[in-house]
């Protein structure tokens, strides 16, 4: 795609950036194939081709944004789908987070819109508060119907993605050691905002599997959001920050092997720190650092001589690849392959490449195309007739549990079962009958 920026704007980093990547795209529109967006209504501007349009159009012409293409840019996902399909190498990702930047400087948003985003990014990356909402959520959750009868759609649906049961505590720093005679890493773990709140389980299977393969785990003092949430509603600067914290707690500790991340829309932007921070004299180096360091749990325990610790449990797991692991990070492979070694027989899901709708706050801020994703994702993973589904990351846990009644629990929590760990909550709470005794003692 020709270009024509000035000199003056190729001297912003970010602009000469985006120009490089608009550069790479050549209109072929194989992407379109696999854009949730377009699938969903064919329209050009919903796909990211016309995205791409777009941006060139507002930075070009060093343009406000306008309520149209705002439209079109809080449409997208951020799954990266068309990241994987592109043959050009087109780096959607910075393109569009650019963009999001952009709209947030230059766009003012109608006033419901701006309160209902700024309580997201107040609430949602700071434990504490966010354990509040979500006490308060539970008590209003009976009345999500009603709420959505009157029209507030996005409150409704926040409503509807809140746990019936109040959060849990968040886990606090400390270190767990790796049991037995050899010590073979140490890793950190990052906690991510919502999984202790929702699904404490998720770390606590992680930590035991980790400790039991011979991996030192820490929850470092003063690592906290990733600041992707943030990020992806293009508020950079909070980002940053929240980046930079985590860049300071985690360098402060000796002998890293990894940074293991068990919620893959995280482990996302945690990769992607060192370029976030390219331009930071103070912390370019330690940013780069980190996100070479950062580990999706499975990616990690695909290195270690993980063994079946029962005989073969024999379950069908319909493995849901999370688009922040699968498009993201393009970890495809090892999830699948490790469940498989532990005697799982897994299935893939049909249109796997498409989103289930979660995409960080997506589900609350654009609930009707949402929720159009989850009825197609559920009604593939339906069509498999597995025993449980299996995803990385805890938001299209919680946004596919939403549509079925079938178990679902996080990658990690089914590996831990396997190799000597208490059997998933969510196992046991499903109709099928599961104990501690493993996998095998299903009772069909
Ligand atoms: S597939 Fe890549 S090169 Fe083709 S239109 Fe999409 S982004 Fe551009
Ligand atoms: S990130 Fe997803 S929704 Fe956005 S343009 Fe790419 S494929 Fe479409």
């Amino acid at each position: 795609m020709q270009t024509s920026f000035t000199l003056a704007q190729l001297a912003d980093p970010d602009i000469a950036e985006s120009e490089k990547i608009l550069r790479a795209c050549v209109h072929c529109g194989f992407c379109t194939a696999t854009c949730p967006t377009y699938v969903l209504d064919g329209n050009e501007l919903d796909s990211p081709r016309g995205r791409i349009y777009l941006i060139k159009d507002m930075l070009e012409n060093d343009r406000p944004a306008t309520v149209e293409v705002t439209l079109h840019f809080d449409r997208c996902l951020s799954c990266l789908a068309c990241m994987t399909t592109c043959p050009s190498g087109v780096h959607y990702m910075h393109l569009v987070d650019h963009a999001r930047v952009h709209i947030e400087n230059t766009y003012s948003r109608p006033l419901g819109d701006r309160l209902l985003r700024s309580m997201l990014a107040k609430l949602m990356p700071y434990p504490q508060r966010f354990r509040l909402a979500l006490a308060a959520a539970v008590l209003g959750k009976p009345f999500a119907p009603l709420i959505q009868a009157v029209g507030l759609k996005r409150l409704a649906a926040m409503l509807r993605l809140a746990p019936w049961h109040g959060p849990h505590r968040p886990l606090a720093p400390q270190i767990f050691p790796a049991a037995g005679p050899r010590r073979r890493g140490r890793v950190a773990l990052l906690t991510g905002c919502v999984n202790d709140l929702l699904a404490p389980q998720i770390n606590a299977a992680a930590i035991r599997v980790l400790t039991r393969s011979g991996v030192e785990v820490v929850v470092a003092e003063d690592a906290g959001c990733c600041g992707s949430l943030v990020h992806h509603m293009g508020r950079d600067e909070e980002a940053l920050s929240q980046a930079r914290a985590n860049i300071d707690a985690w360098g402060a500790l000796e002998g890293l092997d990894a940074i293991v991340i068990t919620t893959s829309g995280c482990g996302t932007t945690v990769k992607d720190y060192g370029y976030m921070l390219r331009t930071d004299p103070a912390y370019a180096e330690g940013a780069a650092k980190v996100a070479g360091l950062a580990r999706d749990i499975t990616e990690y325990l695909a290195t270690l001589p993980l063994a079946p610790d029962r005989s073969a449990p024999g379950l069908t797991v319909a493995y849901h690849s999370a688009c922040s692991l699968q498009h993201g990070q393009r970890v495809t492979r090892q999830p699948k392959e490790l469940l498989v070694k532990l005697g799982f027989a897994v299935k893939d899901v049909p249109d796997g490449h498409l989103c289930c709708g979660s995409a960080g706050t997506y589900n609350i801020l654009q609930p009707d195309i949402a929720r159009r994703l989850r009825e197609h994702k559920v009604g593939t993973i339906e069509g498999l007739r597995p025993d449980v589904i299996a995803a990385g990351n805890i938001g299209c846990m919680t946004q596919i549990a939403a549509g079925t009644k079938l178990p679902i629990v996080h990658t990690v929590e089914l590996i831990d079962w396997a190799t000597g760990g208490p059997c998933p909550p969510a196992l046991r709470q499903a109709s099928v009958a599961f104990d501690d005794s493993g996998p095998s003692a299903a009772a069909g």
